[in-house]
């Protein structure tokens, strides 16, 4: 499933390559994803500009003049940029056709992924509540520890609600808090303001990492150019139970946690 990472480098990817373009038409071929397609983009985007390709937690946002596209990568989603003569393939489901002979497409094979649409003074109520970006000034040494006074939950799933900060997923999750020492069993409001502090810088640091190397490697996610796109990368925890821990004689585990696979290592993780 695409995280943030993989979706930043799929707007750094798409970026030079569809920024001023103009739209010269609007293909729906399966309107049937996580939500309706809507059906109006077909008049609604035709000969528009592309001003601006922008990400909110895991959404690409592109901006028109009369409104802002909408689009999630879901489950198996990818977008890529194509000559317009190249064939279709069964999972592409969208395509704007590009005034450069190119053609930017959706691609989707488990359809969990959404196009969207919002005019310029509204706002759609999924991206009302989101908590702050993760890489931003917003999310500082205090954010997390003020939002979590009074949650009982685990300081996984914690860090994994959207509302307190968006795009710490669960292989992130697992990664951020191993590099923290902080076991993912502990309660989200009794860890301390200091714990926060260094989980933070944490967070930070490894979905920086991730997105200097391209990504995590996962199945089934293309780059904007049709290459792969989730780049070999060491991962410390995640997906290495029962092997040693990198800091200390202790082994890794996997428990579950809120029907999420969590890796960890008891002994340094406390
Ligand atoms: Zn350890």
């Amino acid at each position: 499933m695409p995280e943030l990472p993989e979706v930043e480098i799929t707007r750094q990817g798409l970026e030079p390559l569809i920024i001023n373009r103009q739209i010269k038409s609007v293909h729906i071929y399966q309107n049937q994803l996580r939500w309706e397609i809507p059906s109006h983009l077909t008049n609604t985007l035709n000969n528009q500009y592309i001003e601006k390709i922008s990400r909110r937690a895991k959404y690409l946002l592109i901006d028109f003049k009369n409104g802002q596209l909408v689009m999630h990568l879901g489950m198996s989603g990818s977008i890529s940029v194509v000559p317009t003569s190249e064939p279709l393939k069964k999972h592409h489901h969208f395509e704007l056709k590009l005034d450069n002979s190119m053609s930017m497409r959706f691609h989707d094979p488990r359809r969990f992924g959404s196009i969207l649409w919002q005019n310029s003074n509204e706002q759609l109520n999924l991206l009302k509540h989101l908590g702050p970006e993760p890489l931003s000034y917003d999310f500082n040494d205090t954010c997390l520890y003020k939002s979590s006074r009074g949650k009982k939950k685990n300081i996984k799933a914690f860090i994994m609600d959207s509302n307190i900060v968006v795009g710490v997923g669960n292989i992130y999750a697992s990664e951020s808090l191993f590099l923290a020492g902080i076991s993912p069993k502990r309660q989200a409001g009794k860890t301390s303001k200091n714990r926060y502090r260094i989980l933070t810088k944490c967070i930070k640091k490894i979905l920086l990492n991730a997105i200097n190397n391209g990504g995590t490697t996962l199945n089934d996610f293309s780059n904007v150019d049709g290459e792969a796109g989730y780049f070999a990368q060491v991962l410390s925890v995640y997906g290495c139970n029962n092997m040693p821990c990198k800091r200390c004689d202790g082994t890794i585990k996997r428990i579950v946690q809120n029907q999420r696979a969590t890796y960890y290592c008891p002994k340094c993780q406390k």
